[in-house]
This record gives structure tokens, sequence and C-alpha cells, in this order.
């Protein structure tokens, strides 16, 4: 790694507002842990209120000029900023594993292909601009309508996509001509100035992308969304602090989108392939060791196929290679914190006391870092905890039905809606499912839903509006109609 590399100016750890890197205003820095030891693995800037507001300055003082830089150079400097992040793609894998705890293949590997894709993605939406010209139906006037940048935009992001939850936020606003400041989350923050520093190399003027970690995130964020040149929030995390952050936002009436969490069923109807059944779930359940918005939470299973399914899904399971990060063979790496395991290890506990069976797993790993072993549960009754909450580890409770209207509503019975999951040989049952069920999207005979070039986005409370597809740049538009007689 040169000293000039992206990785070596993320371990410095400075705060990137106006184009520079600085500490934090009263020197406060926080430490970032490696999950899969417990140890710190360095510590950065903890950003202060001022910082907030601060780069909020360097974000709006950039605003006027970006949003007049033509679309086919913003495009240029994201295409070339995607470029930059897949030559590095190595050393951007193994910081993303080493923050976050995630195996570094296939999940950081992976992470950085999908990442990167929505700046390639966003490089050619941006020179899609859209709008439209009409005759009003009087015939006395034109309808035109335009779409504008919405302006300075704030971007929360979680831990468990460090690299990813952030492109797909700052693609489509840089795109549209908008300008950022990212708060990332203090678990993870060294992807976000790896990734600030490709875009300073890739040509992004100052300003136009600031970042800013905080150790009281609530006054970091509560201090940027109460500044009046702030237009807009989009916040990828849970719905409890989503929920906040809506009310915050209220306040200055600011345009939100909301990521939040999920609680995906897996259905697994009775004609279904089973080895493709088999290798979804193992993907929907285990991808990022559980910890996704779009993991498979509780699989329903046909009772004529749930011994076939349990022992299937038990021996694959058993056979995963749990270990640090970055060690060639791990397949299944560490969870983000000792609090994590203890809330996983509880919706087990509660889920046995209610009478489930542990098939495969239930503990945590007794080893250095935070590990829990793959589990299966089976038997699971309808009021465990596990049902109703996200588990965010690599946790697979088993419940059964017997008629397809049974699995509809079990599938629908959560305040959440973000992605379905349905196994079945028949594509008229895959799209009867997708049509009754509540979430904003559905994977038939498949894990993974997750696409750039797809509209991600929930139903219920699992969010507002939408990342990635054509509608991801939409959310950083503002329609302006204009009504012209000559
Ligand atoms: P989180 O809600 O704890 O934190 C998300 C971000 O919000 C972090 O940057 C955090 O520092 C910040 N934050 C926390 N409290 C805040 C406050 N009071 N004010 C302002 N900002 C605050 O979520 P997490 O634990 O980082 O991530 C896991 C959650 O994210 C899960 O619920 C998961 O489902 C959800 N998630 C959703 C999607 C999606 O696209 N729908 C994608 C990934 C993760």
């Amino acid at each position: 790694m040169t000293d000039n590399s992206a990785c070596a100016r993320a371990l410095a750890g400075r705060l990137f507002i106006g184009g520079e890197w600085r500490d934090a205003s009263d020197g406060a820095r926080l430490t970032v842990e490696d999950p899969g030891t417990g140890e710190a693995l360095t510590d950065v800037a903890a950003g202060t209120p001022e910082d907030g507001v601060a780069a909020i300055g360097a974000a709006a003082a950039a605003a006027a000029d970006w949003a007049a830089t033509p679309p086919r150079d913003r495009a240029e400097i994201l295409r070339r900023t995607w470029e930059l992040l897949m030559a590095q793609r190595a050393e951007i894998a193994r910081l993303i594993a080493q923050e976050s705890g995630k195996a570094l293949t296939p999940d950081a590997e992976g992470e950085v292909d999908y990442g990167a894709e929505f700046l390639r993605w966003f490089a050619e939406e941006a020179c899609r601009g859209i709008g439209s010209f009409a005759t009003a139906p009087t015939g006395q006037y034109r309808i035109i309508k335009q779409l504008q940048p919405v302006g300075v935009s704030v971007l929360v992001t979680p831990w468990n996509f460090p690299l990813a939850m952030a492109t797909r936020k700052i693609g489509p606003a840089l795109a549209a001509g908008c300008t950022v400041v990212l708060k990332p989350a203090s678990a993870t923050p060294l992807t976000s100035f790896a990734l600030a520093e490709l875009f300073r190399q890739a040509g992004l003027p100052a300003g136009v992308l600031n970042v800013v970690t905080a150790h009281s995130t609530g006054d970091v964020v509560g201090a940027m969304l109460a500044d009046s040149r702030v237009r807009k929030l989009s916040f990828t995390g849970s719905t409890e602090v989503g929920r906040g952050l809506l009310q915050g936002a209220a306040q200055n009436v600011l345009r939100t989108s909301m990521e939040l969490g999920g609680n995906a069923p897996f259905v697994v109807a009775a004609d279904a392939d089973m080895a493709t059944a088999l290798d979804s779930a193992m993907v929907a359940k285990l991808r990022n060791g559980g910890q996704a918005c779009t993991a498979a939470n509780r699989f329903i299973v046909h009772s004529s196929r749930v011994d076939e399914f349990c022992a299937g899904f038990a021996e694959r399971l058993q056979a995963v290679t749990v270990g640090y990060a970055l060690d060639q063979d791990t397949q299944l790496g560490s969870m983000i914190s000792a609090d994590a395991v203890d809330g996983i290890l509880e919706l087990v506990t509660d889920a046995t006391s209610r009478g489930a069976q542990i098939v495969v797993g239930g503990e945590r790993i007794d080893r250095a870092g935070y590990f829990m072993q793959p589990t299966l549960l089976r038997d699971v009754p309808r009021d465990a905890r596990c049902l109703t909450e996200e588990i965010f580890g690599p946790v697979a409770p088993v419940t059964t039905f017997d008629t397809f209207d049974e699995a509809i509503e079990l599938a629908n019975d959560t305040e959440f809606g973000l992605v379905s999951f349905i196994q079945t040989a028949d594509l008229a049952t895959g799209l009867e499912f997708a049509d009754r069920i509540e979430s904003g999207m559905v994977g038939i005979n498949r894990g993974v839903v997750s696409d750039p070039a797809a509209p991600f986005g929930g139903w219920k409370q699992s969010g507002l509006g939408r990342e990635g597809g054509h509608e991801g740049l939409l959310e950083y538009l503002e329609t302006k109609y204009v009504a012209a007689s000559w």
C-alpha cells in the first residue's frame, strides 16, 4: 500500500470537508475496532456539531457550480471513481473486511463489485435527464416539466455495507447535481474515507462530497438537519432511528428517503426444487453473516417438505467455515460487536424457551472477536421474538404452513415490508405470491435481489423511497412545472 493510497488516507482517519482532510474541531478521536479480534484497529476524528455545520457550509458553497456542471462531466467523474475503485478492489475489500468483520471472499469483495456498480450505473443515468413538454387540455398554453437537483443532502449510512450503502446514495445524488455530506456509521468509517479519497483523485470539485464521522451521532446529525441550507435527508439504518430522524426532518420539511429494517419471509412451496431452495436459503441467510436488511428472517416451509428442507439446510450450515475475515477459507466472518452476539443469543434463548428445537448451532463461538455459530431452529412458535424482530445474524428459524393462503398470511404478518422470497417450480404461484405480498421487493427462486439497476426499497415500516434503478436518481431531483404561453 503506497502512502497516498486511498486506504492509507482512510487509516489516517480525518474528516473530509471542503476538499481538505482535517481533524475534529475539538481534536476528539473515536476508536475503530476489528470485530474479528475485538482489538482496536485505529482511531478516527470524531466530528462535532460544528464540524457537521462546516461540512454543510462546504456543500452549500459548492452547490450552484455542481448543479450547473454538465451532466456528462458529472458522469465522467462518477465513472472515473468506479474505475479507481475497481483498480483497488483488493485493498478496499480488505479494509471493509477488517472494519466490519465480514468474510473477505465472497462478502467484502462482493460488496466492492456491488458498491462500485452504483457509480457506473449512475454515471450512465446522469445523462438521461428527463422532462416533458405538452399542450394543456384547454389548448391555451404549454405544460413544461423539468427536473432540478434537490440541493444539499445529508446521507446517513449503517455499518453492514460500509461501501455500498454510501455509493447507493452518493452515486445518484452527484449524478443529479446535488452536493452531499456523508455521515458513515461510527463502527465502519474507514471505507467512507477511502471512497472520498478516490472521488478526490477522480477530480471531484471541493465541497461536493464531504465526510463527517461522529461519536455523538444524534447531536451532529441533528445540527445538520437543523441547518436551513439542507434540503434532503437520505438515511439507511434501523427503523427505530429512522423514525426519530423523520421527526427531526419534519422541522424544516426536508425531502426524505428512508431505507429501514426488514423481516424477510422465505417461503418454500410444496413444489419447490429443493436444491435451488437450499442454495437460495444459504445466500439469503448467510450473505454478510445474516447482517443484511434483506436477510431471510423467517423460513416458512410447506409441511410436506420441512424434514427434507431442514436436513439439507443443517448439512450446509454445518459445512460453513467460520473464521477471521481475512483468512482465505473463511465463509462466515464475525458479527459487528459483542452486543450484537448477545442480542442474537437472546432471540435463540427466547425461541427455545417457547418450544423451538435447535437443529444446528445455537451458541457463540469461544474465540477472540464476536462470532456466532450458524444456527437452524425448527418448530418455532408464532409468538417467538425471532419471527417478529430482525435477527441480524446467522440464525434461521423454520415454521411451517399447509395452504398457500396460510403462507401469505404468515409472510405478511409483520410491520416490515422490504423483501420477500418464494421458492416454487410454478411461475404462476411465484407471481401470485408477488401480487399478494406486502413488500417492496420479491425474489422468486432466488436468495438475493439487490442490483444497482433495480429499484431497491421497502413498504410499510421498511422505508420510503427507492435507491438504484432510475427511481434512485429521482430521489435527488425536484419537479418544476412551467406554464408557458407565447
Ligand atoms: P442504526 O440505525 O443504528 O444506524 C444507522 C446510522 O444512523 C449510523 O450511521 C448511525 O451512526 C446513525 N445514527 C444512530 N443513531 C442516530 C441518531 N439518533 N441520530 C442520527 N443518526 C443516528 O443502524 P445500524 O445498526 O448501523 O444498521 C443496521 C440496520 O440498518 C438494520 O436495521 C438494517 O435492516 C438496516 N439496513 C437497512 C437497509 C435498507 O436498505 N433498507 C440496508 C442496510 C441496513
